[in-house]
């Protein structure tokens, strides 16, 4: 199998004089001024349904940028049906063709689609420049890029054979139709489930999240330049009951690809179950669900490096990350100092929109989630075993705008150590410096969620006692580091229990779930 050896795209610096920044600030600007048209995407066609909604940006709710098609029955059926009809060629192409598809559309954003696939995500899911290039441009270069060694890796495994018997294994496609539903938070998780699963030969109906629309728009218009068949991928945006409904009810639904919150997930499992009869084959169910992360520092810790994790990993992203930090455990030795490290870095975030590039965070993703993180601010503000020592403030007038904020709690099962806020908050208990391993023990009874977590501390056996105790507690655990941030080809991704089926984004194993293999003997 010879590919291309992936490598991680680089990230761009952005700095002021940079090429890059007048490219996207000049991007920016004119889709800002512009209105967008979002038709559904369906066999290669854009359908206008008439039936539309506005978009607007999330730190600038009354600027409209454009408007967004939603589709009735009829138009996922339609998707459903040429999906179908597309699978009939698509499936029976060489994995060298698809793979030159998808490392085309690598290229693509790479290249002539970057600015415009950073600017769309800064409009449309408020990121900065240096989030958007690391999520909108790089890490789906990434995944594009390393899907294909993944799948020549799944190809290359074999069985044995005997000189009389040839045994060997063919990776086929699922039979029927896939469906990917996919968050706001990550154009690249966006791009990656419709992609990975088109890759291995299926067809697609995607549903992306009503806040991604705009960068969605442009993934389409990326896949289809780079050659991806009519009736491959299919777009459709609208209520997502309906959408779900006409999907999950047709006989040829054969795997579900979802990242979003846990809620959603446990119900289109349900849904799946209560229709098992009617469906050709068992279908796949992948999903990314909900996080409730954690950092627990020892008393050995450094309390810079401490601080430094609790305020990237918690407020990089605005803490839309289902990785983010979002609870912290302190031993009282240490904790003065890195509470002052803290606050520094706090102070020195700039809050604002995406386009005054000097800004670190920005406005969180709708009215809901503003309201949400607003009440629970709240409600720490009156509780009595609640002190708010950083931030603590919100606005939305322009944009949705939650201050970076961090809740000191004496009580390690609180609210908001156990719910999963997703946004700029996190909540920190203050423990006995001798109390470090019934903390663990804490950490893990709390775990609801298992999606990643980070132990600080410089005394080995400090770290091995928290990697043994906290196994089942994160997918992704991180030593001496943010729990956040993982680089395709390096930290495959994922959790389990409540955070979801663990099987990792950015990994072979992934794309396995996405092939029924067909094993064929020959006797000589
Ligand atoms: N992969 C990202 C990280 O490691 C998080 C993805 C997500 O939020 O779903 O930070």
């Amino acid at each position: 199998f010879n590919v291309p050896i992936a490598v991680n795209e680089p990230v761009k610096s952005y700095a002021p004089g940079t090429p890059e920044r007048d490219e996207v600030l000049d991007a920016y600007n004119a889709m800002y001024k512009s209105k967008v048209d979002v038709p559904l995407y369906i066999n290669g066609k854009d359908i206008s349904t008439g039936n539309t909604r506005p978009l607007s940006p999330p730190h600038d709710h009354k600027h409209i940028v454009g408007q967004y098609h939603l589709a009735e029955k009829k138009h996922v059926e339609l998707a459903i049906s040429t999906a179908l009809e597309a699978r009939k060629t698509w499936s029976q192409l060489t994995w060298e063709q698809r793979a030159g598809i998808f490392l085309k559309a690598a290229e693509l954003i790479a290249g002539p689609y970057r600015a415009k696939i950073n600017a769309a995500t800064m409009i449309a899911q408020s990121k900065t420049i240096h989030q958007a290039e690391i999520d909108a441009a790089c890490e789906l270069i990434d995944f594009l890029r390393f899907n294909v060694q993944f799948m020549t890796d799944i190809y290359m495994e074999q069985p044995e054979s005997t000189s009389d018997a040839w045994n060997r294994v063919e990776y086929r496609p699922l039979e029927g139709f896939t469906y990917a539903v996919t968050p706001f938070n990550f154009t690249a998780i966006a791009g990656n489930l419709p992609a990975c699963m088109a890759l291995m030969g299926n067809v697609v109906v995607w549903k992306p999240s009503d806040s991604q629309i705009y960068s969605a728009k442009v993934i389409m218009d990326v896949f289809k330049e780079a050659g991806v068949p009519d009736g491959v991928i299919n777009v459709v945006f609208g209520d997502p009951v309906m959408i779900t409904n006409t999907v999950l009810s047709s006989p040829d639904f054969s795997g579900l690809h979802f990242t979003g919150s846990t809620f959603v997930f446990k119900e289109l499992w349900k849904h799946i179950g209560e229709n098992i009869h009617h469906y050709k084959t068992y279908p796949r169910i992948v999903g990314e669900t909900g996080g409730k992360d954690f950092i627990i520092a020892h008393k050995t810790a450094n309390p810079k490096q401490v601080a430094t994790a609790i305020s990237r990993g918690a407020f990089e992203f605005q803490g839309q990350k289902c990785s983010a930090a979002s609870r912290a455990y302190i031993p009282k030795g240490i904790w003065n100092e890195v509470r002052t490290h803290l606050i520094e870095d706090i102070n020195s975030f700039k809050m604002g929109s995406p386009e005054d590039m000097g800004n670190f965070i920005t406005a969180v993703i709708h009215e809901g989630s503003f309201d949400k993180l607003a009440k629970y601010i709240d409600q720490a503000k009156e509780d009595s075993d609640t002190e708010i020592i950083a931030g603590g403030g919100y606005d939305k007038s322009k944009g949705y705008f939650i201050e970076p904020t961090v809740i000191l709690t004496t009580n390690p099962k609180y609210t908001t150590m156990c719910t999963e806020l997703f946004g700029p908050v996190i909540t920190i208990y203050v423990y006995e410096d001798e109390s470090f391993s019934e903390t663990l023990k804490l950490v893990d009874e709390t775990s609801e969620y298992a999606l990643t977590g980070a132990i600080l501390a410089t005394d080995r056996h400090a770290i091995d006692e928290a990697t043994k105790v906290l196994e089942n507690s994160a997918g992704n655990f991180y030593i001496n580091d943010k729990p956040t941030g993982a680089v395709v080809g390096q930290q495959p991704f994922g959790g389990a229990r409540a955070s979801g089926t663990n099987d990792k984004a950015g990994s072979a194993q992934n794309l396995m779930r996405w092939v029924s293999p067909r094993l064929i003997k020959e006797t000589f």
